[in-house]
């Protein structure tokens, strides 16, 4: 495989250019051509000139394109309006094919579900580049539509742009569907000798603390933590509501994880309502962060894909690349990250509205991303090299950015491990590791106010002054911390609790994420607490009155069976009542203890249902 890659400067230069091209397919067996037009700017009239002219000197060659937010020629910003980048497959046995639709809401199912079958006809495809304009559009539809290809395909490409990066309107072109701002290309690669490596950078790091997306549509975000999206960028940084909100938030990107991988997403606009509108769908019920762009950590991940492309041998690399990377990068250092791969094999693509790649069978739309496919035709022969510096210099004030979100990361990671462990502390017990008094009120003022039908089962250990004063404080927590355990052990023996035993497990799992045992430990039915002293509280939702009875029994014979070492047997006297339609936690409180007092009243180790 053998690339030309060429800038557009007039008729006579391209002319000249493209003479090489046909020499040098005159003489070698070539098996395809294919020209893409890489374009930075949607005059159709200059488009449709180059590809004339293309068409004319190589009339079988395959000729596409889109506009862009700048091209990238032998890993470099071009400095030219329009470039070319002319790829010549030399094995017989490779096999193109350029397919082109009208996309839009409405055409969208079709065009998808047409790709799918064209794929399906065609055994030979090994790989799907698109370049498609996206307009607002959701792609999400898509994305999950191209799932279903053959996993062994390989599925990426870029989104069409202007060079105006606050504008929308774009334009794909081809010799099978002609000019279109409206469209998508599909180009099919693949037989035998043809082999594909593709992956991507982001090297955007998570900044700050986690905000959950309470409300999401498609691309807009409208909540996170139940509050106007825009809330976020104005509190954290400084960001207003104004013309130049684009270009400002454009560096600090929400993060979040989709299909198992890391995504980006940047808003285009906010609305006065403070909702923003994202460059593409995002997901309800995630918890995203703010993200910033971090040279070192792209760097870093540039050498690492290096490495591993230089070892694929590829002939050719092609680059889709985020147009918020040209805008971060800024314009002297941009090639610091394209540049490199330039070294292993001509690495040409364009600045992007938007990424497309599939990594373990998922197709995902990215947002300041850098999408990476290195192709090769055969084994991959001759030697290739890697040329990189292990360590870049960057300016004093990158550096400072750098130790600052350092700095911020650190203390965020401490904050949300304190506040871990400050959040479980304050709904629990620490010598029972029940839940407390507080949280066991707050579960059962839910519980009523939910009209769930529900009872209540209070336990207070019997003469439990005798064992503090004959056996000592020490062994008085031993039978604290026994009786919890029977209450512990028979909610989930009863059943009682309504979490299948993958959730028990999780929950008395040491190993587990806090997060997780919250929200399964939120979900309880029967949340055991610890009241006071010695008195113990136990709501039993959605539990029959008889049940309740039962799981008192049993509590009260298995804690009188146990021999503790210095106080021996033990006893608790138990009440349970069945909370009544409309009644009050504080009158079922009075009800439950003057039942527990029967209890003790008639001898104590008994139960007393009232
Ligand atoms: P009754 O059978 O009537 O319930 O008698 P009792 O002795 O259990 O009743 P009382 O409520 O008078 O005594 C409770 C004692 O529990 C008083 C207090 O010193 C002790 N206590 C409270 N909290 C703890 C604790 O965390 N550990 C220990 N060891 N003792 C505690
Ligand atoms: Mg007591
Ligand atoms: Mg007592």
């Amino acid at each position: 495989m053998k690339q030309f890659q060429f800038d557009y400067h007039s008729i006579t230069s391209l002319k000249r250019d493209l003479d090489k091209v046909h020499l040098w397919c005159k003489s070698k067996s070539c098996s395809n051509v294919v020209f893409q037009i890489y374009s930075d700017t949607l005059d159709r009239g200059q488009i449709e000139l180059v590809s004339n002219v293309i068409a004319r000197t190589i009339p079988n060659a395959i000729c596409m394109g889109c506009s862009t937010n700048g091209n990238i020629v032998e890993g470099r910003l071009s400095n030219a309006s329009i470039s070319i980048v002319c790829s010549v497959f030399e094995k017989p046995t490779t096999k193109l094919k350029l397919l082109q639709y009208t996309l839009n809401a409405e055409t969208a199912l079709d065009v998808i579900e047409d790709i799918k079958r064209v794929v399906k006809e065609t055994p030979w495809v090994k790989a799907m580049e698109l370049q498609l304009t996206i307009r607002g559009m959701s792609l999400t539809p898509l994305c999950d539509a191209l799932h279903d290809i053959d996993k062994s395909v390989a599925i990426f490409g870029g989104g069409a742009f202007n060079p105006d990066i606050s504008r929308n309107d774009a334009c794909v072109f081809s010799n099978v569907g002609g000019y279109s701002e409206r469209g998508i290309l599909v180009l099919l690669m693949g037989g035998k000798d043809f082999f594909i490596h593709t992956t991507h950078i982001t090297g955007w790091k998570p900044l700050g603390r986690e905000f959950l997306v309470t409300k999401a549509d498609s691309a807009l975000l409208f909540e996170l933590d139940g509050r106007p999206a825009y809330d976020v960028y104005y509190r954290y940084l400084k960001i207003l509501k104004d013309e130049h909100f684009f270009s400002n938030t454009l560096e600090f990107p929400f993060f979040y994880k989709h299909n198992g991988i890391n995504i980006l997403r940047a808003p285009i606009h906010c609305n006065e309502d403070g909702t923003l509108v994202m460059t593409s769908d995002i997901d309800e019920n995630v918890k995203a962060r703010l993200a910033y762009g971090d040279p070192w950590t792209i760097l870093d991940a540039v050498r690492k894909e290096g490495k591993e492309i230089v070892e694929f041998k590829p002939d050719v690399v092609k680059v889709f690349s985020c147009a918020a990377r040209r805008t971060f990068w800024g314009k002297e250092e941009i090639s610091k990250e394209t540049l490199p791969f330039q070294s292993i094999a001509p690495t040409s693509g364009f600045y992007t509205s938007g990424e497309f790649l599939r990594t373990d069978g998922f197709v995902n739309q990215h947002n300041v991303t850098l999408v990476i496919a290195a192709m090769r035709e055969g084994e991959g022969d001759g030697y290739r090299r890697f040329d990189m510096a292990e360590d870049t210099f960057f300016s004093g004030q990158v550096s400072m950015v750098n130790r600052l979100a350092t700095f911020i990361d650190a203390a965020t990671q401490e904050l949300a491990e304190a506040n871990a462990k400050l959040s479980l502390m304050a709904i629990s017990d620490s010598l029972s590791k029940l839940f407390n008094r507080g949280e066991m009120q707050r579960r059962i003022n839910a519980c009523i106010s939910e009209g769930k039908p529900a009872c209540l089962v209070m336990l207070d250990i019997d003469d439990f002054k005798n064992i503090n004063d004959t056996c000592g404080h020490k062994e008085g927590d031993n039978v604290i911390v026994g009786l919890s355990g029977v209450l512990k052990k028979l909610v989930h023996e009863m059943g009682l609790l309504g979490l299948d035993s993958m959730s028990y497990e999780t929950v008395n799992d040491d190993e587990c994420p806090r997060e997780e045992k919250e929200m399964i430990l939120a979900d309880v039915k029967a949340p055991v607490g610890r009241w006071g002293g010695e008195e113990f509280m136990v709501l039993l939702q959605e539990i029959p009155v008889e049940k309740a009875l039962d799981f008192a029994e049993r509590v009260r014979k298995e804690f009188n069976a146990i021999e503790f070492e210095k106080a021996g047997h033990q006893s608790v006297s138990i009440g349970v009542v069945e909370i009544g339609k409309g009644e009050s936690a504080d009158s079922a409180y009075i009800r439950v203890d003057k039942a527990l007092y029967k209890a003790k009243e008639s001898g104590r180790n008994q139960v007393f249902l009232a």
